[in-house]
């Protein structure tokens, strides 16, 4: 047996005991490939953990069996300062409530002065580059401290993650398909990921211009060798992360097979032995994320949605209906909410009261979208 358990204490928020993240290990320390995945980072996303807790028990039978080859590190719950918020019996876990904003966003950007500090130790050869820059990343995230629990939360699984060749951040979406974002430099090489999970869209982008985790990890790469064109530096860090469908998606029906996917793919990238079986037909392409319509209403109200998840629509096709239920004439009462983009309608919202400016859908098209610059995720 490898496993070992680890206990992080986060910065204590009171005085209280402090949080923990209870980390799963598996496999020798250092050793290659090196895979990394955490759950439910928004802590009200729910069926991330659940696939978890069923990997958890998938990779503790492989280790009775002595089949882990690579270093495997599972986090089950990321997120235990989420975990414990509830305003008025309703759990929130999107959102910091003290103040420390969206649980995804804003994550260091570790490519800062890693160019300097790597530049005179590269060669010519890509595998001994990897090697130094991950060192650097990993004593630049030993040397930080952390000035507030969420930033030790951060700093925390950061450290876990940064050397990772694999690294998957487990997520959900409101109403949705299982779906996946990589940056563009991970297509096709991650068309494995994609078939094995069933992932109905892979959405590429260089930036989405949010500093998600799965970011902080690849993008110092894509960076990185543009800033020494002359030096081999791959895209060592595979990150993406995972879309497990919609919050009310939680149970072992889904999420038992999620982790077998899983599963699957580590025996394909050599980090559980064993034979995964033929890969299974692919049920998307990669497509870029800035061709993503994300759906706004222009109007607050109740929406009647008009079209099923799955759903293959046309520029120009109603979604969804907003219903202004204090409209003196209910037949006035209704503003249409048309998709700009030809494609699947990836996801819906499960809040059906909105504001002006809420995103009411995704529908993944295959053309880039003018109105798509900048910030390109939801919020
Ligand atoms: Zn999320």
């Amino acid at each position: 047996m490898t496993k070992t358990i680890e206990r992080i204490p986060l910065l204590p928020y009171s005085l209280d005991a402090p949080r923990q993240l209870v980390v799963h290990r598996y496999g020798q320390p250092g050793a290659r490939p090196k895979a990394y995945l955490h759950g439910s980072l928004h802590a009200d996303e729910v069926p991330a953990m659940l696939v978890l807790h069923h990997l958890v028990r998938l990779l503790d039978e492989a280790d009775r069996a002595g089949a882990i080859k690579g270093e495997i590190i599972v986090v089950p719950m990321a997120n235990p300062i989420g975990t414990s918020q509830v305003i008025n019996s309703r759990h929130v876990g999107r959102y910091e409530l003290s103040g420390g904003g969206n649980f995804n966003r804003n994550w260091p950007d570790l490519f800062v002065g890693l160019a300097d500090r790597v530049r005179d130790r590269l060669s010519n050869d890509a595998a001994r580059n990897v090697t130094v820059i991950r060192g650097a990343m990993l004593a630049e995230l030993e040397a930080r401290t952390a000035g507030s629990e969420f930033a030790s939360l951060r700093l925390a699984l950061l450290r876990l993650a940064v050397d990772a060749d694999v690294a998957l951040d487990c997520h959900c979406d409101s109403e949705s398909l299982l779906h996946l974002f990589l940056v563009p430099a991970h297509w096709p090489t991650a068309a494995d990921l994609s078939a094995e999970i069933g992932s109905r869209a892979t959405l590429l982008s260089e930036e989405s211009g949010g500093q998600a985790f799965d970011e902080t990890l690849s993008t110092p790469w894509t960076r990185l060798a543009q800033a020494i064109p002359d030096k081999p530096i791959p895209a060592a860090c595979l990150s993406a992360t995972i879309e497990y469908r919609g919050q009310a998606e939680v149970g072992d029906e889904w999420a038992e097979p999620d982790a077998r996917a899983l599963f699957r793919f580590f025996q394909r990238r050599g980090l559980v032995a064993g034979d995964p079986g033929p890969l299974p037909p692919p049920q998307c392409e990669g497509t870029r994320l800035d061709a993503c319509d994300v759906v706004r209403t222009p109007a607050a109200g109740i929406v009647a949605y008009k079209q099923p998840l799955g759903a293959a629509v046309t520029a120009g096709t109603v979604i969804a209906e907003i219903v202004d239920p204090t409209a003196e004439d209910p037949r006035a009462a209704r503003t249409p909410v048309r998709t700009v983009a030809d494609g699947l309608l990836l996801a819906r919202r499960s809040d059906k009261l909105v504001r002006p400016g809420d995103s009411l859908a995704k529908v993944v098209g295959t053309k880039t979208l003018p109105s798509r610059t900048g910030h390109l995720l939801e919020d």
